[in-house]
């Protein structure tokens, strides 16, 4: 049987792939009896969010579940506010939700698309802050059995746009809920980009929040105009001594001394190193402007994305002896698969 159930709204590539069956869950009895009639038809089950982090390969096989639980709750204790947030619920709308409540401290993850349920998953960061600086727990249900549990922000091992939710919990689990505890007391993180010009005596969480969102809505294309998923790739992280060699040969090139004596390398520096900017490959190219960001130019099909994606990582690898590995979330015939193998 053909899928004929489109995904391309559902998908911020604007891949034109296809499933059996797409549902929305509002509520949790929802989520898991949708998933388990999708297991008993032996369907295999993808579970989204917005697909602002997914590239579907071929047709998906299955069913497509988008995770629509929605809900807010503030609570506030002496120091600090602890807010719930259904899983459902919109990254960006929920931090302007919080903003215009005076609640600060997610201003500098603004305008990242997609779901709050799914901020965990990579740990979503940027212009300094990550998921898990804010995360009180994250709220999961065993698909199976509707069982909920709790896991605290250390038992979520997060690390870098990496969690427990890529490994252990990744099959026959959902997100359901994500709570975040923000302290009363502002603390603006102003160290990076074009957060670092602006005053700091005069500052507020609105003037960060707009700057954000600025700066962002200038650098990356809309996926509502031009299909893409952002970063492509991960920031790759070298031993000291790759780093030191590169830098012999690149002294321009940026380097990020981690605090395990590793060394963080700017994945689209190094693309562009590769005069790989505005590359076209079939329908897919990479950015004019942002190396990082793989672009559905022209309907360009997952493969067309897949095989540029090949090519910059051997081109890269020619020039640094790096290899890139892809932040997003590849997913095929019977769900998500290998993107290193994919590409390699
Ligand atoms: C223009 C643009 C800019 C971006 N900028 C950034 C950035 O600055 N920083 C950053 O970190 N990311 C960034 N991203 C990536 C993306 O926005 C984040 O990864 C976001 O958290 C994905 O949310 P989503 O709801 O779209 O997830 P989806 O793409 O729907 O899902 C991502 C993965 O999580 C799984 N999943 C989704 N929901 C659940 C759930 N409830 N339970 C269990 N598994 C689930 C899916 O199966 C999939 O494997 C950007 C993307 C775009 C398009």
């Amino acid at each position: 049987m053909k899928p004929s159930i489109e995904l391309k709204s559902v998908n911020s590539f604007g891949i034109n792939a296809c499933a059996y069956e797409l549902h929305r869950a509002d509520s949790v009895s929802v989520l898991c009896d949708l998933w388990q009639q999708a297991i008993a038809k032996q369907y295999p089950v993808l579970l989204l969010g917005s697909g602002s982090n997914v590239l579907f390969t071929d047709n998906f096989h299955g069913s497509v579940i988008l995770n629509r639980i929605k809900g807010i709750d503030i609570q506030e204790t002496a120091d600090s506010w602890h807010i719930y947030a259904g899983a459902g619920e919109n990254w960006h709308q929920f931090i302007e939700f919080l903003l215009n409540k005076s609640i600060y401290g997610l201003e500098n993850l603004a305008l990242i698309p997609g779901c709050v349920g799914s901020a965990p998953i990579q740990n979503i960061g940027a212009y300094g802050m990550e998921l898990k600086n804010v995360c009180e727990y994250v709220d999961i249900v065993q698909l199976d059995n509707g069982e909920v549990s709790r896991l605290s922000t250390v038992e979520c091992e997060f690390g870098y746009r990496d969690s427990i939710f890529k490994h252990q919990y990744r099959d026959n689990y959902a997100i359901i809920g994500v709570g975040f505890k923000l302290s009363k007391i502002w603390t603006p993180i102003l160290a990076y980009g074009d957060l670092s010009q602006l005053d700091r005596t005069t500052i507020t969480p609105q003037k960060v929040f707009n700057t954000i969102c600025a700066t962002r809505r200038s650098k990356l294309p809309d996926p509502e105009q031009l299909g893409n998923a952002g970063s492509f790739f991960k920031n790759p992280i070298v031993s000291a001594t790759i780093a030191k060699n590169i830098r012999q040969d690149f002294p321009n090139c940026p380097q990020f001394f981690q605090a395990n004596g590793h060394v963080k390398l700017a994945a689209g520096w190094l693309i562009d190193m590769c005069g790989l900017k505005g590359y076209q490959l079939g329908g897919a190219a990479v950015h004019i402007h942002q190396a990082l960001v793989l672009i559905n130019q022209d309907s360009a099909t997952g493969m067309d994305i897949v095989n540029l994606a090949a090519i910059i990582r051997k081109k890269v690898f020619q020039r640094f002896s790096v290899l890139l590995e892809p932040e997003v979330r590849f997913m095929g015939i019977n769900g998500e698969i290998d993107s290193v193998e994919c590409i390699s």
